[in-house]
């Protein structure tokens, strides 16, 4: 399995839409992986992670090849994972589909919920052409999405009904957790009645280097805490590459000023583009 990730940042960006800060001016100066776009990543060439309010730049910028992609899946219902707009522009006539397949959006109720309200004018011609479906999940509920077992866990963060996501196929296994704090309960049971061990691990670090009680989010200290739970439980051996993933500009530390950081904790550090094979 190949893992990219198009967007790497929280909600408004790094640099920040509108920001002034200092991480913000030096992502502006030094560029690369600096600057980090909002949230979204790629399974093989075939599973999506969220429809963030990037998604556009990253078919223009990293060549998201989103006209054949046909299956994706939704964390929960914030901008910067879910822009339910856009998914209005694959009806007939904003795009011409040569394929004839459905995009088919798996999500929480409160995500079909969001998707359904935003794009109501047009979503009974849409389902009847063939060109969307939406499809509710549950969490601990395994379901299959573009060939992939998809398992949603639920989250410690702000939006109702947030989950995260293992992801398995051909015996390789992913655990992708944004936007979380700290694993409530209930996920570090069904995590230890599963008994995988992950390939790839890639938690919330959003508060970077900030003090942070790790609710809602989290940030390297809450990573390290996660990771040895995960450790303790089989979830992690040495094999395992872990991956910090999903920031704020708020976090004290850009890229270049975080990877020695988290390196010396066992985390690699994401960036837009970036590309793990397992
Ligand atoms: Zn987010
Ligand atoms: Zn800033
Ligand atoms: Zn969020």
């Amino acid at each position: 399995m190949k893992l990219t990730y198009y967007g790497t940042a929280a909600a408004e960006g790094v640099p920040a839409l509108w920001c002034d800060c200092k991480t913000c001016v030096r992502a502006r100066v030094k560029g690369g992986r600096n600057v980090r776009t909002r949230s979204q990543a790629l399974i093989d060439e075939s599973l999506l992670i969220d429809l963030s309010a990037d998604t556009y730049l990253h078919v223009l910028s990293y060549g998201l090849p989103l006209h054949t992609i046909d299956s994706c899946i939704i964390t929960h219902n914030h901008s910067d994972h879910l822009y339910p707009k856009e998914l209005n522009m694959r009806h007939e006539g904003f795009a011409h589909l040569k394929d004839g397949k459905p995009f088919k959006v798996y999500g929480m109720p409160a995500v079909i919920k969001t998707i359904t309200d935003s794009i109501s004018a047009a979503l009974p011609e849409m389902e009847a052409y063939g060109e969307l479906e939406l499809h509710s999940i549950q969490p601990y509920v395994p379901f299959e999405a573009g060939g992939y077992r998809v398992t949603a866990l639920e989250a410690d963060h702000g939006a109702p009904e947030s989950v995260f996501y293992i992801i398995e196929k051909g015996g390789k296994s992913i655990l992708y957790a944004h936007d979380t704090g700290i694993f409530p309960e209930k996920a570090w049971e069904y995590l230890e009645w599963l008994g995988v061990c992950f390939d790839i691990v890639s938690l919330d670090c959003t508060n970077v280097l900030l003090e942070w009680d790790n609710k809602n989010h989290m940030g390297l200290t809450g990573n390290e805490q996660v990771k040895k739970r995960l450790e303790s439980i089989g979830c992690i051996d040495s094999h395992t590459r872990c991956i910090v993933n999903h920031f704020s500009h708020n976090g004290l530390a850009g890229y270049d000023e975080l990877v020695p950081k988290a390196a010396a904790k066992g985390f690699e550090v994401s960036y837009d583009s970036m590309t793990v094979e397992i």
